[in-house]
């Protein structure tokens, strides 16, 4: 049956393989559902479509982007290919395997753009309001036309949200923090190092947001960088410029106290404390309720939501995988919809779901958690016809990159690993990571040859 009607809400990775997948669907000659996909931002690409404002966008809504200068990926490339379309299909040539973001947006658009997925996305468009109608078993989704400032309302058979879940920054307390008198933001607002440069800086937190800040703010200049960390500090080898301490109990001025009893005076304060799943436009019955886990509760196979069955959820999910991550679960979510995978009663799926968060439960180390989502996405591609990927090979990639990491933080985007997609080994880069000042695809693909005396000469540490 497809005299259906499908909404997807979001045009970042998630919601592009979303379309992507009935696309491909649509290409073998088979009938697809009537689609619409409705994006806030004036562009594709999600976290991949680069803003330099803060706070709000151009028409006064909350600001998706959290992206910012200088960032580029901080895992293998080879991690994330899409397994129909590789990075050489798209270049023509072997590229390094850490590009920056400007890049791997390019590489995004890429695929969509062979398609005519623009057509079907309503762009500068915000989902206000979901009611679920229970007697029509359709969505009643109100928008807003963001140019036009108008209201709309649109019904589907199934929704699909692919909203995204670090953008809502999650920014905790500390006593006296208001008095602080430098800058004071959380990493959603940060655009690039260079307002740093000079300065002693805190960042709070000890993930993936305080690893990169730091190192970024290091590369460019920073005089010196304290991560502050809760439960685990991350606990690398750092240059002298950066350490670690417990966390900050409260402020006196620009004196930061913590917890071990020291005291330090900054310049500026970085909150890189996480984000959090904020779906302001669903009712209580339809909202997905989670912290950034590897298996949100109420979503069976990490997609279908378990109180609605015609609600899908995509990219919910904590990442090690990302791009190709959503495209196993977008072909999930499509050969769903197309009644080709029969859902069990609800208490088979719950007990699923919990059989999952049982298991991520009992990871410990971050080997484990690749195992896990590794035996996810096997899960889930079992059920659809998406291209194979050969995911032992990715996970021991993901396991190298975690050891290259651990061995060096300052030059991990240095390393080289090979495509499972078309078997393309990566190009050494023409600059070391650390002196590769600019970010831009220009240079990024400048033939400039390999400095291999430079890239020895650097000295890290
Ligand atoms: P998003 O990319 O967040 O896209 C969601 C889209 O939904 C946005 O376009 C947004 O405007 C739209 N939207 C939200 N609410 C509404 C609404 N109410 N109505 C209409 N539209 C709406 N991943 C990697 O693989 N490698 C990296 O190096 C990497 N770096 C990252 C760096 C940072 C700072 C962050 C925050 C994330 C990074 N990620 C990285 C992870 C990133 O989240 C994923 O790569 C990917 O962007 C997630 O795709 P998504 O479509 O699920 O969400
Ligand atoms: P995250 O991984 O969810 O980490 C949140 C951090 O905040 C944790 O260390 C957590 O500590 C800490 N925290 C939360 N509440 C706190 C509190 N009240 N006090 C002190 N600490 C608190 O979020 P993230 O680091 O922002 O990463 C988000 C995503 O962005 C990831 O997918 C990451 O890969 C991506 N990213 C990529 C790049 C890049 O270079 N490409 C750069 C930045 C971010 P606990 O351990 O105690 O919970
Ligand atoms: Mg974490």
């Amino acid at each position: 049956m497809t005299n259906f009607k499908v909404g997807i809400i979001g045009a970042g990775p998630s919601g592009l393989a979303m379309l992507r997948a009935f696309e491909s669907e649509q290409k073998k000659g088979n009938p697809i559902p009537e689609i619409k996909c409705y994006e806030k931002q004036d562009n594709w690409g999600g976290m991949w479509n680069y803003t330099w404002r803060t706070g709000v966008g151009k028409y006064g809504e909350p600001l998706h982007g959290s992206m910012y200068k200088y960032l580029w990926s901080n895992g293998p490339k080879e991690c994330l290919e899409f397994s129909d379309y590789s990075f050489t299909e798209h270049f023509g040539q072997s590229i390094s395997s850490y590009p920056p973001r400007e890049v791997l947006f390019d590489y995004i658009q890429g695929r969509i753009k062979k398609s005519k997925a623009r057509d079907f996305i309503k762009f500068n468009t915000v989902a206000r309001w979901v009611d679920y109608l229970y007697d029509k078993k359709q969505f009643r989704v109100i928008f807003d036309d963001l140019v036009n400032n108008e209201t709309f309302e649109e019904y589907f058979d199934y929704l699909v949200v692919g909203t995204g879940h670090f953008s809502t920054p999650n920014l905790p307390y500390f006593k006296g923090i208001e008095n602080f008198p430098g800058a004071v933001m959380h990493a959603h607002d940060f655009r690039g190092a260079d307002q740093f440069i000079d300065k002693n800086i805190l960042l709070i937190g000890s993930s993936y947001s305080a690893e990169d800040i730091a190192v970024q703010c290091y590369k460019h200049g920073a005089k010196s960088i304290t991560i502050s960390y809760r439960s685990n500090p991350i606990d690398t080898k750092w240059p002298k410029e950066i350490k670690e301490k417990p966390l900050v109990t409260h402020f006196e001025n620009n004196t930061a106290y913590f917890k071990d009893g020291t005291t330090e005076d900054y310049d500026a304060v970085i909150f890189c404390t996480g984000y959090q799943h904020k779906l302001p436009f669903l009712p209580d019955e339809l909202r997905l309720k989670t912290k950034n886990c590897l298996y949100p509760d109420q979503l069976y196979k990490g997609v279908i939501f378990n109180n609605n069955e015609r609600l899908i959820y995509l990219g919910m999910q904590d990442q090690y995988y990302t791009f190709n991550m959503f495209d196993a679960q977008a072909w999930f979510a499509r050969d769903y919809m197309l009644g080709r995978i029969n859902l069990p009663e609800l208490k088979l799926r719950t007990d699923d779901i919990n059989l999952w968060k049982a298991e991520e439960l009992a990871t410990e180390t971050g080997e484990d958690h690749v195992d896990f989502q590794t035996d996810y996405i096997k899960d889930i591609l079992s059920y659809t016809d998406y291209p194979f990927l050969n995911l032992d090979k990715v996970a021991e990639m993901f396991k190298s990159w975690l050891k290259d990491k651990e061995e060096n933080i300052l030059n991990y985007r240095d390393k080289i690993y090979t495509s499972v997609v078309d078997g393309t080994e990566a190009n050494i880069h023409h600059t070391p990571w650390m002196k590769e000042m600019d970010d831009s695809l220009e240079r990024y693909l400048d033939e400039t040859p390999v400095d291999e005396k430079e890239l020895s000469k650097v000295n890290y540490y």
